[in-house]
């Protein structure tokens, strides 16, 4: 994901950046995303722009995501835009009074890292609370068994009654 400018030149370059199952894992480690076989990638274009590099593009694919409700993996459809300014840092004035503006990546000794912003993009893509299905039943809170799968008829005030019964030894402990 690091492009040269020299080899960027004054016409810019055409990217197609595909986003892989292991580049995910290693820069959203928390975020327990997948890839879906429609996988993900990033087309654009990288072009110098002013004191600059302007990449412009969109992300496209599918993602998976812990379903909030059962923690199966959700498919969840990403196409965003990007637009990101990569400016190089100069000695002094460097990376940290740049990248307070928004959208604005600096970069050093000639080389473009897209694996920032390319990441930044995704986790912003990820939605909060994401269900696998919209009738998905969840987990149970008492038997803990996925109900979309298993379903069960425990009863609420079963749980309740677990809950405080365990809670209730561990003060007395
Ligand atoms: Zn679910
Ligand atoms: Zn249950």
């Amino acid at each position: 994901m690091r492009y040269k400018t020299k080899d960027i030149g004054e016409g810019g370059i055409d990217l197609r950046v595909a986003v892989t199952a292991a580049w995910l894992a290693a820069e959203c480690p928390d975020a327990s995303l997948g890839l879906t076989k429609a996988g993900m990638c990033l087309e654009g274009r990288l072009e110098p722009a002013g004191e600059g590099y302007l990449l412009r593009g969109t992300l496209r694919g599918e993602l998976l995501v812990p379903c909030a409700r059962c923690l199966e993996p959700a498919p969840v459809a990403v196409e965003s835009p990007v637009d990101v300014t990569f400016v190089e840092a100069s000695g002094d004035t460097g990376a940290n009074a740049q990248e307070t503006q928004e959208d604005v990546v600096s970069f050093e000794h000639g080389t473009i890292d897209l694996g920032r912003p390319l990441r930044d993009e995704i986790l912003l893509a990820v939605p909060m609370g994401p269900v696998c299905r919209p009738d998905c039943a969840g987990i149970c809170p008492a038997c803990g068994r996925n109900r979309n799968l298993t379903p069960c008829d425990c009863d609420t005030r079963a749980l309740e009654t677990s809950k405080f019964g365990v809670l209730a030894k561990i003060k007395l402990q």
